[in-house]
């Protein structure tokens, strides 16, 4: 490509021509759909850049915008790798037939099998843990311990959670699927809707703060907010009051999600693209890739956040392949409109 060209979110290609009009040595590029976008990303690939050569060119935007940019851009798709959070929502991109699968020595030795699609469509960077929160002076440790509890009668009028609309709610239904089936998956759901505080609203950190203001004496989110609450000053009465599970650490583990990317089929860089991957999967760009939103990174030995590590690193993980979020997703919106979980 010998132009400049302005992308609708964010960078801007341009590829340098001689003033005799020839275009300058075509430098190598990869061009990467991104719907995860943190502090450390410059850092991140500034590093890939710096190893292999490669420019990146950046275009950030929303996940389900992004899947149907490239959807609409077909054949002629620029896009090299997506990147995404949310096996869900990897799924979805899946789904629609985005992305091809890779073959990498590489990725299949440094991912644990669990955290990547089993045909190479798609690789988890990083994971995040769905957490319990309760209000510790209501609240004893060890009253709740797993997401079972929060269907538990006792905590009628007790509990925030968001809507079925949010992917990480869909994950953990369908997690939940695949160690109860539907039925009792559905018990479950009645059991959680039963004992809503109140009509899910807001995101993941207003269930925390529905904890500070009262509202409720339970909440579900994903570890990263809580991080982030924890090294905000101005969160500090509600990190006090705030009491933290990692659920079911007795039974099958806590429910993990990723971050994750996969190559696109119409890649026109798919060489670099793959380079880009096993980068990602490297401890430089793991440390860059966990840090940016307070995650865990895939590979061991690589350090995390202090955060992080006040919240807790050493924990039972389900091990079941994150990709039966995606596969199992319509059973669990069929089990979320069933039970009337708005
Ligand atoms: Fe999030």
């Amino acid at each position: 490509m010998h132009f400049s060209r302005r992308m609708v979110f964010g960078t801007v290609i341009t590829v340098a021509v001689l003033a005799s009009g020839l275009p300058a040595q075509a430098q190598e590029v990869l061009n990467l759909y991104s719907a995860r976008h943190y502090q450390t990303d410059d850092a991140l690939y500034a590093g890939f850049t710096e190893q292999t050569g490669i420019e990146i060119n950046r275009i950030e935007g929303e996940s389900d915008a992004l899947i149907e940019r490239i959807k609409s851009e077909g054949a002629n798709s620029p896009a090299d790798v997506f990147i995404t959070v949310d096996a869900g929502r990897l799924w979805r991109a899946e789904e629609a037939g985005l992305f091809q699968p890779v073959e990498s020595e590489v990725l299949d030795k440094a991912i644990p099998e669990n955290l990547r699609h089993p045909d190479g469509l798609w690789y988890g960077f990083s994971t995040r843990a769905r957490l319990i929160y309760y209000d510790k002076s209501k609240i004893q440790p060890g009253e709740i311990k797993d997401y079972e509890d929060l269907a538990d009668p006792k905590w009628k009028g007790k509990v925030c959670i968001r809507s079925s609309s949010n992917v990480y709610n869909q994950s953990l239904l369908s997690a939940l699927i695949e160690a109860h089936g539907e039925a009792g998956a559905k018990e479950w759901a009645e059991g959680v809707v039963g004992n809503m505080a109140r009509n899910p609203v807001g995101g993941d950190t207003d269930q925390i703060k529905g904890i500070g203001a009262g509202e409720c004496e339970i909440a579900v989110a994903n570890s990263y907010y809580f991080a982030r609450l924890m090294t905000d000053p101005e969160q500090k009465a509600l990190v006090e009051k705030v009491g933290w599970v990692f659920p079911d650490q007795d039974g099958r583990g806590t429910h993990v999600n990723v971050s994750g990317a996969g190559v696109l089929k119409n890649a026109p860089h798919k060489e670099a693209a793959v380079k880009f991957l096993e980068y990602l999967a490297s401890p430089e760009a793991q440390r860059y890739f966990a840090e940016g939103n307070n995650e865990y990174p895939v590979i061991p030995g690589v350090e995390t956040t202090a955060a992080v590590k006040e919240l807790g690193t050493d924990f039972k993980v389900d091990p079941v392949n994150v990709s039966v979020y995606g596969s199992n997703q319509p059973v669990a919106q069929r089990v979320f409109d069933s039970v009337g979980w708005n």
